[in-house]
């Protein structure tokens, strides 16, 4: 049996299943301080005989295996968090294979191979929620370099009409700071859901995400792009992505057409989760070797 976590900032998702994609059981746990969120962890994987964990988090994390905080929840926002030792703990506990992942990138591992990339050597997954991240398959290999990439914290050409400043804590107005699901509470004065009667709102939003979109294309060429994340959850962002997207591109590069080639999650909220029990199934193979 497999052990999955998907740590989120605000909930961590854990499961138990097979490579799959069957999910036997899980439960979901508050993220709010290592002491606490960790010991319900431990006492739900305590229930079972798993043979190795597998871990999609949020982030950013250390995935360099050489390095001496491999397996550490690095430099996030959420203090607690910081500098924490996710991989040890649990391997000092379970004595088991842990395999370590951004929480995109177990969503990307697990599109590419249950999910809409099925099938196809390469897929980008971006989700749209409280942060935007993105994790990319390409030609069969999660994309991994000095870390994880951060796509979702590139430079977008602002809208003339938007004032807004922006809301992430580093650079103010990159697309994260300007299209994640607190920018448009806060730009707009109210949650996302309650803003489905405003156009201009799921109109502006995929202008930007068009952008970034445009970037991820031309550079990494996937051959699927998936978008999941709560604000995707607003299907007008879809019809002003597949709007604003061949305006930017202008036939410079051809692509397949756009709704079946953006599309939302085929494993819908289990992404992260399902490609979560494919890192924990990697670890064991790679132990095994
Ligand atoms: P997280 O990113 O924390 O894992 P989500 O992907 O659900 O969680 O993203 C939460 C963000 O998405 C919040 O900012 C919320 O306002 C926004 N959101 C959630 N559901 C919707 C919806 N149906 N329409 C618009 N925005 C939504
Ligand atoms: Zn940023």
């Amino acid at each position: 049996m497999l052990g999955a976590i998907e740590a989120g900032g605000t909930k961590f998702v854990c499961a138990v299943g097979d490579e799959t994609g069957v999910i036997e059981q899980s439960i979901q746990i508050p993220t709010t301080v290592p002491e606490e969120t960790m010991l319900k962890v431990i006492e739900f994987f305590k229930q079972y005989d798993i043979e190795s964990i597998g871990i999609g988090s949020f982030g950013p994390i250390d995935v360099n295996p050489e390095s001496k905080t491999y397996g550490y929840i690095t430099s996030t926002p959420k203090t607690a968090w910081r500098n924490y030792p996710f991989v040890q703990t649990l391997k000092d506990i379970f004595d088991v294979p842990v395999g370590f992942n951004t929480d995109v990138n177990a969503a990307a591992l697990g599109e590419a191979t249950l999910g809409a990339a099925k099938g196809l050597d390469s897929c980008l997954y971006i989700t749209v929620g409280t942060g935007i991240g993105a994790g990319a398959i390409i030609q069969g290999n999660l994309l991994q370099g000095h870390s994880h990439p951060e796509m979702g914290h590139i430079l977008v050409r602002r809208h003339p009409d938007d004032e807004y400043k922006g809301k992430c804590p580093y650079h103010a107005d990159c697309l994260e700071g300007l299209a994640a699901g607190p920018a448009i509470e806060e730009r707009w004065g109210d949650k996302g859901i309650n803003l489905v009667d405003r156009k201009e709102v799921w109109d502006l939003e995929g202008f930007y995400l068009a952008q970034a979109l445009m970037q991820y294309i031309l550079i990494l060429s996937p051959k699927k792009v998936i978008l999941g994340g709560g604000v995707m959850n607003q299907s007008q962002v879809f019809t002003s992505v597949y709007k604003y997207l061949p305006e930017l591109l202008k036939d410079y590069v051809s692509l397949p057409e756009l709704s079946g080639y953006i599309v939302r999650p085929g494993l819908e909220d289990r992404a992260g989760i399902t490609g979560s029990l494919l890192l924990a199934h990697r670890a064991l193979k790679e132990q095994q070797l």
